[in-house]
């Protein structure tokens, strides 16, 4: 059963004046405009110079493109995608490509700024990139994914490269999107290259362990969050809101180590029992109904609700801003581990902490999936093949030391972790800024 910590040492020390601006309740929910936020917040704690403020909190490329795909009715659509590469000071551009309806330019623009202080706070030597297509993949067949995917790939060419920019998955895409893009790429280069992606089949170049790697990063950092809160992770209840690659892995691998997943949810709503949920059995009904919505042995729950029961370690798993000044004084979890990207906003960030809930940011909590990215370019470009014990240990080796230095700059500046995570990041990334100086 999980115990209550005495002094929780993970939150924001009481009575300290809010660090979030006032902002309108649209700009609460545009993601750029957050990234931005907790930039500036990160900024004042290092007292960073001005001029490199705005060097850091702009991206440094854009690239939009239009895609027309033959969809199979023999009609053309023409589909808007983008890649952002952020900051690629301490290394190529790096991070995943997203398909999805509502995917927009501002919110590329703010997943690229994240996969910049991701990279950093792990300390792998990349940038930060991102791209997306505006799309609806769940009405798409395989074959018209497969062109749309090629053509884009086609259009970002020029941008990306393994010593340039890494595309990876993200929301709707997945180790066969990788392929497409790897031949595609290959095929106009005229050569194999397998570094150009991440997140690729084994077959032709893949990591073991990466697609576990978002979850199991994950779960090496809420090991060490919860030593420091004194929960024991056994008998552990657990609720996860997203149940794609990284909420259903994580509900796996946090059911191995014996916690309990009280609540699992997708798009289409959610399941509960509070004696617990079998995560296999969720997957495989999942698998055959495309939902868990309605699976033996649970009752139904909203994803709204599900956010708000109480729980042990409530995992957001899926979009943005799930967590915002609507619920965040209704949250009674003791920690939110952030495997999606953004799902907190800043006002609802500041609520969490003076809770003394404490809040492990999405940089820091999902950087396992990047990580083990990093791992499978560095075999890639050396010809290595690790086995699954050599990446899990390298690691849960990087997860542990980005949760201890996250832990030391709260101790250092007085901060909540989601401010001090990103005060490693930034800092890390002003002072590759620096050395290298300014061009021309
Ligand atoms: N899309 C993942 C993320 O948001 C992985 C990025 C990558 O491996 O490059 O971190």
């Amino acid at each position: 059963m999980a115990t209550v910590a005495k002094q929780p040492v993970l939150t924001r020390p009481t009575g300290a004046p809010s660090m979030v601006p006032r902002i309108t309740p649209r700009e609460e929910l545009n993601p750029f405009r957050i990234a931005q936020i907790q930039f500036d917040i990160a900024a004042e704690v290092l007292k960073l110079d001005p001029g490199l403020r705005q060097v850091l909190r702009t991206p440094k490329r854009i690239l939009e493109v239009s895609l027309p795909t033959k969809m199979d009715n023999g009609q053309v659509k023409v589909m808007t995608g983008f890649r952002v590469q952020h900051n690629i000071s301490r290394g190529p551009g790096k991070g995943g490509i997203r398909y999805h309806p509502n995917v927009t330019l501002d919110e590329v623009k703010a997943l690229a700024a994240w996969m910049t202080w991701k990279t950093a706070v792990v300390n792998v030597p990349f940038g930060g990139a991102k791209g997306g297509i505006i799309c609806d993949p769940k009405r798409m067949s395989k074959s018209e994914l497969e062109r749309m995917t090629r053509r884009f790939a086609s259009e970002i060419l020029p941008v990306i490269g393994p010593d340039q920019d890494i595309p990876a998955p993200d929301v709707y895409t997945d180790s066969q999107t990788m392929a497409w893009i790897m031949d595609t790429y290959s095929m106009m280069v005229g050569h194999t290259v397998p570094g150009v992606v991440t997140g690729k089949p084994i077959s032709i170049g893949g990591s073991l362990g990466r697609a576990e790697a978002t979850a199991q990063g994950l779960v090496y950092v809420v090991e060490e969050a919860c030593k420091v809160k004194k929960i024991s992770l056994r008998g552990a209840t657990v609720a996860i809101q997203g149940f794609g690659n990284a909420g259903a892995t994580a509900a796996r691998l946090l059911a191995d180590k014996k916690a309990k997943i009280i609540a699992l949810s997708d798009t289409r709503g959610g399941v509960t029992n509070s004696r617990g949920i079998d995560p296999i059995k969720a997957i495989r009904y999942k698998e055959r109904s495309g939902t868990v919505v309605g699976m033996p042995g649970a009752s139904r729950i909203s994803n709204d609700d599900l956010l708000t029961m109480k729980c042990d370690i409530l995992v957001p798993a899926a979009l943005e801003n799930v967590i915002t000044l609507q619920n965040a004084e209704a949250i009674k979890a003791r920690i939110v581990a952030e495997a999606a990207n953004g799902p907190t906003t800043p006002h609802a960030d500041e609520i969490l902490a003076r809770r003394g809930i404490t809040v492990l940011p999405d940089i820091l909590a999902n950087a396992g999936g990047v990580t083990v990215s990093y791992f499978e370019w560095v075999q890639n470009q050396e010809g290595l093949l690790w086995d699954s014990d050599e990446v899990n240990v390298r690691l849960q080796k990087i997860m542990v030391r980005a949760f201890h230095d996250m832990l030391e700059a709260m101790r250092k500046h007085h901060v909540p972790p989601r401010a001090a995570a990103m005060s490693v990041a930034v800092g890390r990334v002003a002072e590759a800024t620096l050395v290298r100086g300014l061009f021309p």
